[in-house]
């Protein structure tokens, strides 16, 4: 007899004599891990686990290095309370229950007196004489979006019943509710037939189409600061703040058995900018030109690189692959080399790309070696090709990035 459940089994529900756990996938962190096989087992029984791998480069990693498993403690968790993004709107929520004075200050970490001057030059706090005030009507809490994706969510509405079938953030909303969209909705298949942003909603009808549909955007990276660098190899690694601008432009069908690709269809959507931070490391031509002698395209090993590092970085920040983002380039306008960023996915930045920084060379060596440990010729989903890839894995040189890592993991 079995079971089958989502990961809420985790949250300690005690099912009893439950013999063996099957784990599908990674569940993307030790704690979690954990938590899932000691579901079995209980009272001193015997019990056991089994994880099966998924197409991704860190369960590819993971399988091959169990020691990444076994004998570690569980994560610490990457937060960054002093993001602007995150503490303004706790400060407001904090003065809307009892004015903020100068004693409360150190509570909120040293980032706390320039947070407060920005939010009374917005009007939302008033200084006065006895501390800082909230001014408006509305609740201060609202400013706090628990779902951590900012702007107004999109309704989701069948439009011949009106029924609201759920919601979906607005960041979100471009790649997977754009007109034309095929829309899942609990075990059902959706038609967008329009996506009204200024409405704030998504009309779809229901349909059995025999495709998917897939975004495609384009992302653009400017440097705003560099934080912090530091040589790495022959090349330089950085950590700093970065703008994003994301497009989607248009979006792929493709057949549901084959994946035959059935056409590229354009759509006229607003981009999108993300003030974030970004680790990222570049190669000066004097390294990258013996790659290029060599054949390889450099603009497709950086790429594959930078795909498979995505997918590392929850291993070393505890964070999940669609919290990050990631840009490379052969030759990049504010750095004039090839660059590869991988960037925070929320405003102001989680803290995730700054734990790359931190741990760089582990994390780096540990995307080559998932690429490397891949059976495949080619690359695969479990090495260089990415899910969320706007470019729809388009170019990938699987060889040329392990190359590309060796370069610049060699020590000077
Ligand atoms: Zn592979
Ligand atoms: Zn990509």
């Amino acid at each position: 007899m079995g079971l089958a459940t989502t990961n809420a089994l985790e949250l300690g529900v005690d099912v009893s004599g439950l013999d063996a756990v099957l784990i599908a996938g990674w569940p993307g962190t030790r704690a979690s891990l954990w938590q899932q096989v000691g579901r079995a087992g209980r009272d001193g029984q015997d019990a056991l686990a089994v994880l099966i791998a998924r197409d991704d480069p860190l369960d590819t990693y993971l399988v091959h290095h169990p020691e990444a498993l076994f004998g570690r403690p569980v994560e610490a968790i990457v937060l960054d309370p002093s993001n602007p993004y995150v503490l303004g709107p706790h400060l407001c929520a904090a003065a809307a229950e009892i004015p903020l004075t100068e004693d409360d200050l150190p509570i909120f970490g040293p980032t706390t007196p320039k947070v407060l001057d920005d939010l009374v030059a917005q009007g939302l706090l008033r200084r006065r004489p006895t501390g800082w005030f909230w001014t408006r009507r509305e609740r201060a809490t609202d400013l706090a979006d628990i779902r951590g994706g900012g702007g107004n969510p999109i309704q989701v509405v069948e439009s011949s019943t009106g029924r609201l079938l759920g919601s979906v953030d607005e960041p979100s909303a471009h790649t997977t509710v754009h007109t034309g969209a095929i829309y899942l909705h609990q075990g059902e298949t959706f038609l967008v037939e329009l996506l009204d942003l200024d409405a704030g909603v998504a009309l779809v009808t229901s349909a059995y189409p025999d495709y998917t549909t897939f975004a495609r955007d384009i992302t653009d990276i400017s440097i705003l600061s560099t934080e912090r660098s530091t040589s790495l190899g022959p090349g330089t690694l950085h950590f700093g703040e970065v703008e994003v601008t994301r497009q989607v432009v248009s979006y792929l069908k493709r057949r549901l058995q084959s994946g035959e690709m059935l056409g590229d269809e354009p759509l006229e959507l607003p981009p999108r900018t993300l003030r974030t931070r970004a680790v990222w490391w570049t190669l000066p031509a004097s390294a990258v030109a013996p790659l290029a002698e060599a054949g390889i395209d450099l603009g497709g090993a950086a790429h594959a690189a930078e795909h498979a590092s995505i997918g590392l970085l929850p291993l070393f920040a505890t964070c999940d692959r669609w919290d990050i983002g990631g840009v490379s380039t052969e030759l990049h306008a504010d750095t004039g080399l090839l660059t590869v960023f991988v960037y925070d996915g929320h405003e102001g930045g989680a803290g995730f790309a700054e734990r790359g920084y931190a741990r760089a060379t582990d994390w780096l060596t540990a995307t080559r070696e998932a690429i490397m440990s891949c059976e495949c010729e080619r690359g695969c989903p479990s090495c260089i090709q990415s899910p969320k890839c706007g470019n729809g894995n388009e170019p990938l040189d699987k060889r040329g990035a392990i190359r590309l890592l060796n370069t610049l993991l060699t020590p000077q």
